[in-house]
């Protein structure tokens, strides 16, 4: 099965096994590798070249010689372009959601959902291809005009996390092109392949159309790779996702050449459930939003604030939800929940885990990992609720795993201070019926999250929005809305078509 994936996916074996990276040439060289594992079964996938430091020089300057045909293209015809890499992924929407699955660990569903998430991205940027308005401003002098017009910047560099290892590159990456700029793309080190995959298909497209395929590469590497990309000014972009770590050493590296940035970074995402809520709707949001990804989504319900009045038997009913959920191989559609990504984020929970009982919480679900029952890898984990203090210094942090936390509230201030005292800023949700509560919360004075739901969790995201977090988590913008705005520059155009030349503050010199 795995061949006839990587067979329709364009991913060529080599060696016995050995996966070509992106570029025949470097079969001459020395080549390094990265190996990518699926963490449902801990068995290889392949080995993927790593980009050698001149391989990426060569990269980028193949970028910038293809910006200056791709910028000539009509806006039209670049939407064109991404239409066909809509319909080709919508060929092989079951072979690459596979792959997702499979190299990432999310379940079947997701997987395919992700790629779903790739195919509404190239509608919109296909609809944004007509839609790169600027304005007409009214100019203060006689015979002038003014405007606004929009340009490509170049090249736009994208870092992507392993867990949406292909929707987030293409968040960026259709809007970016169809703006009239080229990609580089640094995928996780996690999910090279999946990256493979979404380049080759997208290279066929090229190819037929006759365009230069260096609109768009990959380099593949860890975060040195991704170093070089944030600290080379030929970059105009960075469009960087993953923890506020590497935030926090992107922004000081693309600062230091006052480069543009986007920065999608991690999450603490609450759920308010008001005495007038739906419960039905609250429970399932709530479990969907935290078990969903294995609580690797950077919109995960991490905690949830819930009202003293209804808390015991919201949380009784919780805890039956939690008996009924499947973890096990994520191809398989009768499980729920799939492992987590590595041994790192093992242990990162099971550090979790300690630290809550350290901090005086008390386990509603106990976590663990799993001693009753043989699974594939040691990388499937118990998901757990635990009661704790909203104060305690765990709840502060984004611990990406499936732990959610029950946090008791009286007042709604009281609620609305609990679920915006976190650092991180990305989504934030309040289930109710109480039309009032419903309002605070999305007002100026409610959620301070870059999301903001109500009677929905705070997994996941339209296309059609706007996407990103505050505080901590960057501040960036992507995706629908007017995003489009931050891959482009604004230039503003004043045109004098009259024979004078009217001086600014009334200054005149008499030649
Ligand atoms: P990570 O920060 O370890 O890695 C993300 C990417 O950054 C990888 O490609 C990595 O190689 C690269 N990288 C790391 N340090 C770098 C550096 N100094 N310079 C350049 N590149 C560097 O994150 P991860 O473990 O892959 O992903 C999980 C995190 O991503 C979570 O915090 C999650 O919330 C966040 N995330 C955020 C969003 C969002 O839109 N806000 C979406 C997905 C994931």
């Amino acid at each position: 099965m795995t061949k006839n994936i990587f067979e329709a996916l364009g991913i060529r074996e080599k060696n016995g096994g050995t996966i070509i990276g992106l570029r025949e040439s470097f079969d001459n060289k020395k080549i390094k590798e990265i190996s990518s594992f699926s963490p449902a079964n801990n068995r290889k996938l392949a080995d993927v070249t790593i980009t050698s430091r001149e391989e990426f020089n060569q990269t980028i300057f193949e970028a910038r010689k293809a910006f200056k045909e791709w910028r000539k293209v009509p806006p039209p015809q670049r939407g064109d372009i991404i239409r066909q890499y809509g319909d080709i992924l919508r060929k092989h929407k079951s072979e690459l959601g596979q792959l997702v699955s499979r190299e990432m660990g999310k379940s079947l569903q997701e997987g395919k959902g992700e790629v779903q998430e790739m195919i509404d991205i190239c509608d919109y940027a296909v609809g944004l291809s007509r839609q790169l308005y600027g304005k007409t401003i009214a100019s203060e002098r006689p015979n002038h005009h003014m405007l606004e017009r929009w340009h490509p910047l170049g090249i736009v560099g994208i870092i992507s996390a392993f867990n949406f290892p292909v929707a987030v590159w293409s968040w960026n990456a259709m809007i970016a092109l169809v703006c009239g700029n080229v990609c580089v793309w640094k995928p996780s080190e996690k999910t090279p392949l999946c990256a493979i995959a979404c380049q080759n298909l997208l290279v066929r497209i090229l190819r037929e159309n006759g365009i230069n395929t260096a609109i768009s590469s990959v380099i593949n590497g860890d975060r040195t790779v991704g170093n070089w990309m944030t600290s080379d000014p030929a970059v105009n972009l960075v469009s960087a996702t993953g923890s506020i770590r590497m935030g926090r050493e992107v922004a000081v590296e693309v600062g230091k050449r006052l480069g543009k940035l986007i920065l999608e970074l991690g999450g603490n995402n609450a759920m308010i459930i008001s005495p007038q809520a739906n419960m039905d709707l609250a429970l399932n949001a709530s479990v969907f939003g935290a078990i969903g990804t294995a609580g690797q989504r950077c919109t995960s319900t991490r905690r949830l604030i819930i009202h003293d009045s209804i808390y015991d038997d919201f949380v009784d009913k919780l805890k039956n939800a939690y008996k009924q959920i499947n973890v096990g191989d994520p191809l398989d559609e009768d499980n729920h929940m799939g492992p987590l990504i590595d041994q790192d984020a093992v242990d990162n929970y099971l550090s979790a885990l300690n630290q809550i009982r350290k901090e005086g919480g008390k386990f509603i679900v106990e976590g663990g990992l799993y001693t009753e029952k043989k699974l594939e890898s040691n990388f499937y984990v118990k998901p757990c609720v635990a009661e704790i203090s909203p104060d305690a210094n765990i709840v502060r942090e984004e611990t990406f795993a499936p732990i959610l936390y029950v946090l008791r509230y009286n007042t709604f201030e009281e609620a609305l201070t609990i679920q915006n005292s976190t650092s991180q800023g990305l989504s934030s949700s309040i289930i109710t019926e109480n039309v009032r509560e419903a309002e605070y919360f999305i007002s100026s004075e409610g959620s301070d999250c870059g999301i903001a739901n109500v009677n929905i969790g705070t997994s996941g995201a339209e296309i059609g929005g706007a996407f990103g977090g505050e505080k901590d988590t960057g501040g960036g913008r992507e995706s629908g809305s007017d995003a489009w705005k931050v891959y482009m520059r604004r230039q503003t155009i004043t045109i004098n078509f009259g024979s004078d030349i009217p001086l600014a503050q009334g200054i005149s010199f008499d030649f």
